[in-house]
């Protein structure tokens, strides 16, 4: 049974006293702390049992909360969704960010690529000083074990109990439901579902920051590290390490183009012979220019074979000559002392993306035509969306965690300008 909808309770100036916010995970925690200091009553729901799951996966490898990036080059990491989120990031972004760590005890250093990371290593210590500030404060309550179940007919949000009982919430509702990556961390996309039901418009969600397969496959059949090489992908190279597994190429290099390499094989459909799918190149020696690696190969080979060569040469390793042969077969070394060159651009052929289930984010989600500036969806008054089920999209590198922040604190001053 539907429970009537509780009134909200309001302060003597009239603005609204009590939100409820769906969804515990980053965006969430980010935007029921933010309005908890803005001296709101957050009532909380979430699906999964314990809050900030994803969260805390996040900084399993070490928490990567933003970048040091000037604020254009910021801006610019969320392609199209850029021009939306720039007055956000404005607002909130970077610096905010690390600030707001700071404010929770939790310092920040900058690492390479200008990646910032949390002084506590993957993160812990923030999450639990955001969740130890919420339970303080007396005004976060957190319903676990609920979920969201849609819209009623008038357009508000409803939220179905352990038990099978519902609720009607009374707006404001700030809706933070994540993507579909790793659903055992609660956000598995199903809300897409009631969005569709009420014509809401959604891009669908698709794996991003995400793992390549390759045609054909790394022959090693095990998982092998590939120290400093840059990936590029129509001309953009980007430095790091990658690792081969027994089906592809993943890491942070890869992951920059993967978005844009799942696109072009969704729009081929399939069924595209070898020679159509799309190419990223791997640059095996970023530190040694074209020249320099030629200089190098001038020396006498005498009898070695030409895989001790290069090694001899180049410092052409066994990772690297894995790597190799994923784009140019067995003869990987010979073809290289051949034609030199090819050590800056072996050719990687993309299968496919890696499922979602193992990426790192997912693109897609409520369309920003949906949403006012103030993240209000335009046909639900007082219902707010923020984080990742907002259709943008951005690298590793500090960007996703930055984009749920801003989202967060826009979505939270627009519920408290609503009234
Ligand atoms: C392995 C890994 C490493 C990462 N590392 C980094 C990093 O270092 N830096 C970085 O910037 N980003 C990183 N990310 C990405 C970052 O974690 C996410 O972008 C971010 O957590 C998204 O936050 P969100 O609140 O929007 O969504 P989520 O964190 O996914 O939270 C959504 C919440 O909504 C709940 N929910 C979903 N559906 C319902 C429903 N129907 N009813 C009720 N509740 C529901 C879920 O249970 C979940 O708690 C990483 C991600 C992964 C998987």
């Amino acid at each position: 049974m539907i429970r009537p909808m509780e009134t909200a309770e309001r302060t003597p100036t009239g603005r609204n006293e009590t939100a409820s916010v769906l969804g515990a995970g980053a965006s969430g925690l980010m935007a029921s702390l933010d309005l908890v200091r803005r001296g709101y009553r957050v009532t909380a729901y979430d699906h999964r049992p314990e809050p900030a799951l994803k969260f805390r996966l996040a900084g399993s490898s070490g928490l990567n909360l933003t970048n040091a990036a000037d604020p254009e080059r910021f801006a610019s990491r969320y392609g199209s969704a850029s021009s939306r989120l720039s007055p956000l990031l404005a607002a909130a972004g970077a610096r905010e960010l690390t600030a707001w760590a700071e404010s929770l005890g939790v310092g920040c250093r900058t690492g390479s690529g200008g990646k910032v990371f949390t002084s506590d290593g993957d993160g812990s210590r923030l999450i639990e000083a955001l969740l130890a500030e919420l339970r303080a404060s007396g005004r976060w309550e957190f319903n676990s074990l609920w979920e969201f179940s849609g819209f009623s007919a008038e357009g508000k949000v409803t939220v179905r109990g352990p038990r099978g009982q519902s609720r009607v919430l009374p707006p404001p509702v700030l809706l933070a439901l994540g993507g579909a990556s790793w659903p055992a961390t609660g956000s598995d996309g199903a809300w897409t579902e009631a969005f569709r039901r009420e014509g809401i418009g959604i891009a669908g969600l698709e794996s991003a920051n995400c793992g390549l397969d390759l045609y054909p496959p790394p022959e090693a059949g095990v998982r092998t590290f590939v120290k400093n090489v840059a990936v590029g992908y129509e001309g953009r190279f980007v430095r790091g390490d990658v690792m081969l597994t027994p089906t592809g190429i993943e890491g942070s290099p890869v992951y920059v183009h993967s978005s844009r390499i799942a696109r072009t094989l969704r729009d081929l459909g399939g069924s595209a012979s070898p020679d159509a799918l799309p190419v990223l190149e791997a640059d095996l020696f970023p530190d040694l220019s074209s020249d320099r690696i030629l200089q190098r190969m001038k020396r006498d080979r005498g009898k070695a074979s030409a895989s001790t060569f290069l090694k001899k040469a180049l410092g052409f390793d066994s990772a690297r000559l894995a790597l190799a042969r994923c784009g140019l077969g067995r003869e990987a070394a010979a073809l290289i002392l051949a034609d030199p060159g090819l050590a800056k651009a072996i050719p990687l052929r993309c299968l496919a993306p890696r499922p979602i289930e193992e990426a790192i984010s997912s693109s897609g989600g409520v369309l920003f035509e949906e949403l006012d500036e103030s993240l209000m969806l335009k046909r639900m008054p007082g219902v707010f969306c923020c984080g990742e089920m907002i259709d943008w999209d951005a690298p590793t590198g500090g960007f996703l965690l930055t984009g749920c922040f801003a989202t967060a604190c826009r979505a939270a001053r627009g519920m408290e300008e609503w009234g």
